[in-house]
């Protein structure tokens, strides 16, 4: 585990990317786990991603078609990576998701393929995307309370999320997570409540630390509730929760059992406990920009590329370089930190 000292800044070593072998950073950090986005736009507007109003977002002509996507992953996959997640944006707000979900399961060489959504339109798409081949989702759920989810996400759509839960439950789904982001001042009472939910499911549910990624600029560290005082309420209600034996160390989560074994609970904690040194994320956002972080301050700009008659080692020299640049880790926790100039929305949580 990391502490909250303060990650080095990009590495820059005067060497240059290597031309074969696993897609590898300077620090030996090798990369199989993309998150594609496949759009800028959402039908919600939570608070500590979109603004309230206005948002720009990327016109429909810039933003990658599946057939570029697929191209990109293709030359991706061969170079090692095997998980991919969709996200966005709300990417549902793509009608024809499932023919990408039906082209990406049929791609050799994938061990995971996974998408995350605000499930406000999941009650009618939950079917589509079970029968595309789709069988893990991530559902975005930070409250039970209607006037708290309207305050969060400045939209009254908390039966929609729920049924549309209940809907994948019933299409077949069997691995879904809950993400909740957990504010201080606004989610504390929401901790226990969405935990027995969850469990009652059994599904999995993480709490995300609020991180500096809001369109508005309303992230301070007094508003992060942290892993462990949520870890200290949940034992408090549960019985004292018991950290997984040989947790994978690449996991952006920290998980623990509940005290009787009934249900896991995870823990994204950037904030207090940075798990950047063993990252193994790229990220493609939805206008083909190519990030090795979500904080990251520079990005590859690939739609070119993958729109030409660009050849394929053309395409993998801009991936590998990209990894190559990757830093040590984001500086959250230091007094010079800067967020990047795009909000979550425009990257792909
Ligand atoms: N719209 C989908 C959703 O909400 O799940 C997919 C995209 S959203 C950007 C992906 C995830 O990012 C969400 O599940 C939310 O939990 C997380 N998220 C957004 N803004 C965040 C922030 N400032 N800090 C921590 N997590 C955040
Ligand atoms: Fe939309 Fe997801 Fe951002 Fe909320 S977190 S505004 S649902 S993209």
């Amino acid at each position: 585990m990391q502490d909250l000292v303060q990650l080095a800044p990009p590495l820059s070593n005067g060497q240059v990317a290597p031309e074969s072998g696993p897609l590898v950073d300077t620090l030996d950090r090798i990369h199989d786990n993309l998150r594609i986005s496949v759009t800028d736009r959402c039908n919600i507007r939570c608070f500590y991603c979109m603004p309230e109003q206005g948002g720009e977002f990327t016109p429909v002509s810039k933003i990658l078609t599946f057939g570029e996507i697929m191209r990109f992953l293709s030359v991706a996959i061969s170079l090692g990576i095997r998980k991919v997640r969709l996200t966005g944006g709300e990417p549902l707000l793509r009608p024809a998701l499932p023919d990408l979900i039906t082209q990406i399961s049929e791609t050799p060489g994938l061990t995971d393929v996974a998408l995350t959504t605000n499930a406000v339109l999941l009650a009618r798409m939950a079917k589509p995307l079970y029968a595309a081949g789709l069988r893990r989702l991530n559902i975005h759920l930070d409250t039970l309370d209607r006037e708290r989810f309207r305050q969060i996400t400045r939209r009254d759509d908390l039966a929609r999320v729920l049924t549309g839960i209940e809907a994948a439950l019933d299409a077949g789904f069997r691995s879904i997570k809950l993400n909740a982001v957990a504010i201080r001042g606004v989610t504390e009472a929401d901790v226990v409540p969405l935990a027995r939910f969850a469990r009652d499911r059994n599904i999995e549910i993480r709490y995300i630390e609020f991180m500096p990624l809001d369109a508005q600029h309303l992230w301070s560290r007094e508003r992060v509730l942290l892993a462990d005082e949520m870890i200290e309420t949940l034992s408090a209600e549960f019985g004292p929760l018991k950290a997984v034996p040989d947790p994978d160390p690449r996991a952006p989560a920290t998980e623990y059992d509940y005290a009787d074994g009934r249900g896991r609970v995870g823990f994204i904690a950037s904030v207090s406990r940075p798990f950047c040194l063993n990252c193994n994320r790229l990220r493609l956002t939805a206008d083909g920009k190519l990030r090795y972080c979500l904080f990251a301050r520079e990005e590859t700009d690939l739609r070119a590329l993958l729109a030409s008659e660009a050849s394929e080692t053309e395409l993998e020299r801009a991936i590998r370089s990209t990894v190559w640049k990757k830093w040590a880790g984001h500086q959250i926790n230091s007094p010079s930190f800067a967020a990047p100039n795009r909000p979550m929305y425009s990257i792909g949580g």
